[in-house]
């Protein structure tokens, strides 16, 4: 495995390391939107073996939200303390998944893609070339898709 990527929440509580990392999509979905509060979430995925919780592991809560069409389900952890979104198991492959906004450590991989921009906020316009996928894009197979 490579070097370990730090993150941590607003408050600090909660700190965590996670490794091979893949590069960053952005999910224009609006349960991502809701999610972050912001135009898209810049998501990334760390193999789940590679998650380690350094220190706030007790303050950390999930909520899933209910099922659209199929699983897995929408899944977001975050601190208990300051609400800042933290990894989480995303349910048919052996990753996890986490915002780029927490990484205090430069992940190394950039941003590659955009997801479900035919849910993307209205007031937001894509000024960059990256491809556009109008839904859920394919996994890489080096992902398990
Ligand atoms: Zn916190």
């Amino acid at each position: 495995m490579s070097d370990a990527i730090r993150g941590s929440c607003l408050c600090g509580a909660v700190v965590f390391e996670v490794s091979d990392v893949t590069p960053i999509q952005y999910c224009h979905a609006r349960r991502c939107r809701k999610a972050t509060g912001s135009a898209f979430a810049p998501e990334l995925l760390a193999p789940e073996a590679s998650l380690r919780w350094l220190s706030g592991a007790e303050q950390v809560r999930e909520y899933e939200a209910p099922l659209l069409d199929s699983p897995p389900a929408y899944r977001r952890a975050f601190c208990n303390t300051c609400g800042s979104p933290l990894p989480n198991s995303i349910g048919n492959v052996p990753f996890v998944a986490l915002h780029a906004g927490v990484l205090d450590d430069d992940p190394g991989s950039r941003p590659f893609r955009h997801a479900f921009v035919d849910q993307k906020a209205c007031w937001h316009e894509i000024v960059d070339d990256l491809p556009t996928y109008p839904g859920r894009p394919p996994v890489p197979e080096e992902y398990g898709g």
